[in-house]
């Protein structure tokens, strides 16, 4: 949320609003005439205090009040808590000084830390705590409409108790109410009467409420003031306050004073968020100082009797103080964001989010009750088996299968629970591997199986049927064999599968041969069963399949290509509404210029044909980048647009003809597979210029390459 540049004019009045919480505490015009005093600090001021609840409101509430925001809560209730427990410490001297804690009770400990704040400025931390979980709890019990209602019943309730308090002292019922409540907390201005409502209203101006344009908020603004004015004058002549925080127009002017801020849009300024919550936080302490000083100087008369050199020199030090200390504080959030040495010379981003997006796509293309079994073998297509086991298991999938037993530890490891098939032909010498991590297996024939069940212990088994791949399974003519696979001792058998080989091909050929494969599934299936074999889960499709003919995925659908955002062959110019989850980055470490007739690179493979100027990138074909890029077979994006990859690729380092591309400068980024400035260059396109399919380009990405999640 506040990421928005629409906010800026909150921060610039951020420091406004400090200064007059400044003045609150310093009367600047006492001396002047006692009207203005009031007028300023009795009427003007007191809307610094709504303005900063509603921000609160706005950036803090709004986002807990979002579907599931709920959960954003204790971070809130932590940084907020931390907040108020270093600016209690901070006053912990002057609050013992000043007899704060004499005589404290059970009772009184509560009071100063619940409602008043142990010093006295301090009671904003509690009431913004208390005043988010107390909305909270308001908008689960009776909605928005019915919190916003209880939040302005107990801002009525709090006025009583307030500048009304005249009106409740006539009736002894109310006022012996009132004495009971002031033993708790000593005024009505906190978390339970005061703070809820100018949150809820922040909430809702920040999400869009109340849009009325900038002259009507402003004209609504000056009328609101004028009639907060006149009612404080009233109630001063009728002697009704016990306090002056809460009053009736105070609310319509908090109200269209944060309006007409939100109507003027401009850049955000967050340091002027952290010096004026640190004039807050600070004043009181230098007014402690300016009182110190002027005693040591023997200028009382002048800083402390003075009510408006007084003010200035409180406000003076406020502000230096603060300015100090956010700069400092700048510093070291500048110094945390040193560049990522991650990102110093190659690595891959893997997208989570798109991850989950296209698991989600693939489900709902599936008929009910057909799992993802995703494949996340050579660590996950090289976008890294963990970071797709967490993605994946937040999108609700909770089965995968791998290549290797160790490929599938891998996995556990990484907080996989369910299903986990590893595909190949498992050698004896990994059984107990596959055993130990709950892995299954797949019987990769008749022969294989028998194996299997002659190792002695139990194993999970899917059994693999070859339909015409003629890579793995028994074959789905032979119901024989196929049945004596199910009967062996020792074979916990779990699944039954096929896999296809002509999927992804668009030709009538390839389709008759697919339709084949799945008619050949389907009689070998009805053959066992015939047999009186009860079936176990099926699943015979992967990426291709599942975009082609999801109807006929079974119980599992083995994706892998398209999960990972790159669509099948057939599918590549509609994109199937895949985003690519990976992308490969790379840096400008040099640059230089080749006169005409210059040769770069290993065996002179490129020659300058005009002067040229070579970008030097820090990755080569030890990162994965396929050697077949060279001598322009392939390109790279840089400042957004395509440049042609020079001489032949060496093993570390990569040349790019970037003379056409002005400004390229070490240290650029270079996206070698992905994004750049609304230029792309996907997997296919760049297993394309290298001869081969998007696969292989994956997952031969190098171990040297780290993984960012971003
Ligand atoms: C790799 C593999 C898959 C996944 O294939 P994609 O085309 O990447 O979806 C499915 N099944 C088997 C048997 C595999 O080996």
């Amino acid at each position: 949320m506040s990421g928005s540049p629409r906010f800026g004019a909150l921060d610039r009045f951020r420091p406004l609003a400090a200064l007059l919480v400044v003045a609150l505490h310093t009367y600047p015009l006492a001396d002047v005439s006692p009207d203005a005093e009031f007028l300023l600090t009795r009427v003007l001021a007191r809307l610094a205090v709504p303005f900063f609840l509603m921000a609160t409101g706005q950036f803090a509430l709004l986002p807990l009040l979002q579907p599931g925001g709920a959960c954003r809560l204790p971070r809130f209730l932590r940084k907020t808590g931390l907040l108020y427990g270093a600016c209690i410490l901070l006053y912990l001297p002057l609050g013992i000084y000043g007899g704060q804690y004499a005589g404290l009770t059970p009772l009184s400990a509560v009071r100063l830390l619940l409602f008043d704040g142990t010093y006295y400025h301090l009671w904003y931390f509690p009431a913004a705590l208390l005043g988010v979980c107390l909305v909270l709890l308001l908008r689960r019990a009776l909605g928005c409409a019915g919190a916003l209602t209880a939040a302005a019943l107990l801002y009525a309730a709090g006025l009583f108790g307030d500048s009304y308090y005249g009106l409740a002292a006539r009736l002894p019922a109310l006022q012996a109410g009132y004495a009971a409540l002031f033993s708790l907390s000593s005024y009505t201005r906190n978390g339970v009467f005061f703070a809820p409502l100018f949150l809820l209203l922040g909430a809702a101006l920040g999400g869009g409420a109340l849009a009325v344009p900038r002259r009507a908020a402003g004209a609504c603004l000056a009328l609101s003031l004028l009639l907060f004015a006149g009612e404080a004058l009233a109630l001063r002549a009728l002697a009704w306050p016990r306090h002056d925080s809460m009053a009736v127009f105070l609310v319509p002017a908090a109200l269209f004073l944060y309006r007409l801020l939100l109507t003027c849009p401009c850049a955000e300024r967050p340091a002027l968020r952290t010096l004026s919550g640190l004039v807050y936080v600070l004043h009181p302490l230098c007014i402690v100082g300016v009182r110190g000083a002027a005693k040591v100087l023997r200028a009382t008369d002048l800083l402390v009797e003075n009510n408006l050199a007084h003010f200035l020199a409180v406000a003076a030090l406020s502000f230096a103080l603060s300015g100090a200390l956010t700069l400092l504080l700048l510093r070291l959030r500048a110094h945390k964001k040193r560049p990522d040495p991650r990102r110093a010379r190659a690595w891959v981003e893997v997208d989570g989010a798109a991850l989950r997006e296209n698991a989600r796509a693939l489900q709902s293309l599936l008929p009910p009750g057909c799992a993802l079994l995703p494949a996340l073998k050579a660590d996950a297509y090289g976008h890294g088996a963990a970071f797709a086991v967490r993605a994946l298991r937040r999108a609700g999938v909770q089965d995968f299968c791998v290549a290797t037993p160790q490929e599938g530890a891998a996995l556990r490891r990484a907080g996989a629970r369910g299903e986990i098939l590893v595909l190949g032909a498992v050698p004896e010498a990994l059984l107990p591997l596959a055993r130990r991590w709950r892995l299954s297996l797949a019987a990769a024939d008749l022969e294989h199986a028998r194996r299997l069940s002659a190792w002695g212990r139990p194993l999970r088994v899917h059994v693999a049927v070859d339909t015409g791949m003629h890579r793995l399974g028994a074959p789905a003519g032979d119901a024989g064999a196929l049945a004596e696979i199910f009967r062996l001792p020792n074979l916990r058998i779990r699944g039954v599968f096929t896999h296809l080989c002509a999927a992804d091909g668009a030709s009538a050929r390839d389709r008759a041969y697919t339709q084949a494969q799945l008619r050949a599934f389907q009689g070998a299936l009805e053959a066992l069963a015939a047999r009186g074999i009860a079936l176990p889960k099926r699943h015979a499709l992967a990426s291709a399949g599942v975009l082609a003919q999801p109807e006929c995925a079974g119980d599992w659908a083995r994706v892998g290509l398209a999960l990972y955002g790159v669509p099948p062959a057939f599918a590549r110019a509609a994109g199937a509404g895949l985003r690519p989850v990976l992308s490969l980055k790379a840096r400008v470490a040099l640059v230089r210029t080749l006169r005409a007739g210059e040769c770069a690179g290993y065996g002179l493979a490129f020659s300058a044909a005009r002067e040229s100027r070579l970008a030097v990138l820090s990755i080569g074909y030890a990162d994965g980048l396929p050697r077949a890029l060279s001598c322009g077979a392939g390109c790279a994006l840089v400042r957004g647009r395509r440049a042609p990859i020079a001489g032949r690729i060496c093993m570390d380092q990569t040349l790019l003809d970037v003379t056409d591309i002005p400004g390229v400068a070490p240290g650029d980024e270079v996206v070698l597979l992905g994004e750049q400035a609304g230029a792309r260059l996907s997997a296919w396109d760049v297993a394309g210029a290298a001869g081969t399919i998007p696969n292989e380009i994956l997952s031969r990405l190098g171990p040297r390459l780290p993984r960012i999640p971003v």
